[in-house]
């Protein structure tokens, strides 16, 4: 790997590749895939994994939010592009872009309908989501009639999709839980198909639920966490690679004596001679201040190096004491032989929260397959 001079987040598109086709092996061969890209790509950089899931056959593509799809469509990404939280306000965004609402409530629905009206629309796709447990997002059982009153005869819409989202999907004590919202999501779609005259699409998988609910893929899966190389458990863990990884530099070396502190509010201070490497990444970063104190641990010429004393909003410092290195030299904060869960566990939290914190300000290097 390159060397770097700056904190940079380098994005191995080989091993996007080689995600995409672990989870594909998952599935059967005609059920199809969307590629979620929602939050940057899960922090990575949502235009260059975008194309390449596109190049890759992905066959949709999700975002959260309308300025999300935008973002693809100003960029040249053809594929359908499913929001799957948009509001009101974004309605004539998301029209002109071509993007597809999630449709989850009521409320959200009238609203659509009277926007796909005001413009006189021709089948303009839509997808309606169905609550079976999370209580997040999404219609229930005694919403069918509203919906199908609503749509049934309405030529500005047609829905190409229902689905509905795991709740525990990665927990195999939620087993039982997760097999009932995959009843009740068979029978609130074939309900709604029913009524409606026709059967849409319907996808309920997550990553985990790919590797844990095969019988339950419909006709399309949505995988987030999978493609960036992460699997909610180490068996799965072994089968993916890491797309990004975090590296940084070692800006200046202190001796710090006995009774010396680090940092602000002195959050640190010595008992004996310490070695200390300060680095050009902080909570501006997105390495939160829960990484200070040494929950948070870098790697330097492969020994561990723990933060010590509180992030500041550009720096951290870490403890080398007893690691042979100099300033110049490359840190490693996370990537394949340092996985992104696992420093995100020495501050309890998961994956998913880790690599989106990291910030726009971090340059992006793409390192092609
Ligand atoms: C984020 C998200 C996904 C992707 O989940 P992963 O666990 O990252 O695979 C799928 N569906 C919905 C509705 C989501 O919000």
């Amino acid at each position: 790997m390159s060397k770097v001079g700056e904190t940079t987040l380098v994005l191995d598109l080989s091993a996007l590749a080689h995600n995409y086709h672990y989870l594909r092996s998952k599935i059967k061969p005609e059920t199809k895939f969307l590629g979620v890209v929602k939050a940057f790509a899960y922090g990575s950089d949502m235009v260059v994994i975008a194309k390449k899931l596109e190049q890759l056959g992905a066959y949709y593509l999700a975002v959260a939010y309308e300025n999300e799809g935008v973002l693809l469509r100003n960029t040249g990404i053809k594929l359908p592009i499913l929001v799957l939280h948009p509001l009101a306000s974004n309605f004539e965004g998301l029209i002109k872009y071509n993007l597809e609402p999630s449709i989850y409530s009521k409320n959200i629905l009238t609203q659509f309908l009277a926007e796909a009206s005001s413009k006189q629309l021709d089948a303009y796709p839509i997808h309606i989501k169905f609550n079976t447990g999370l209580n997040r997002l999404g219609f229930s059982e005694s919403d069918l009639d509203f919906i199908s009153d609503e749509i049934k005869e309405n030529r500005n819409v047609k829905v190409v999709s229902t689905f509905s989202h795991l709740a525990a999907s990665e927990d195999a004590n939620e087993r039982e839980f997760s097999l009932n919202q995959i009843a009740a999501f068979k029978k609130l779609s074939g309900a709604l198909n029913q009524k409606l005259g026709y059967a849409p699409m319907r996808h309920m998988l997550n990553t985990s639920g790919i590797i844990n609910y095969p019988e339950a893929q419909f006709e399309m899966v949505r995988s987030g966490i999978g493609l960036y190389g992460y699997g909610n458990e180490a068996a799965v863990d072994a089968s993916l690679q890491p797309v990004a990884t975090l590296k940084t530099i070692i800006s200046q070396i202190h001796h710090i004596g006995p009774n010396e502190s680090v940092g602000y509010n002195r959050a640190f201070s010595s008992q004996e001679l310490k070695k200390t490497a300060t680095l050009p990444i902080g909570h501006a970063d997105g390495i939160g201040r829960q990484y200070g104190k040494g929950k948070g641990i870098v790697t330097i010429h492969g020994k561990k190096a723990p933060i010590i004393g509180n992030v500041c909003m550009d720096m951290i410092m870490v403890d080398i004491t007893g690691i042979d290195c100099k300033e110049g030299d490359e840190v490693l904060v996370f990537g394949p032989d340092k996985s992104a869960e696992s420093f995100a566990e020495g501050a309890n939290t998961i994956s998913y929260e880790i690599l989106t914190a990291i910030s726009q300000r971090v340059k992006r290097e793409v390192k092609e397959g």
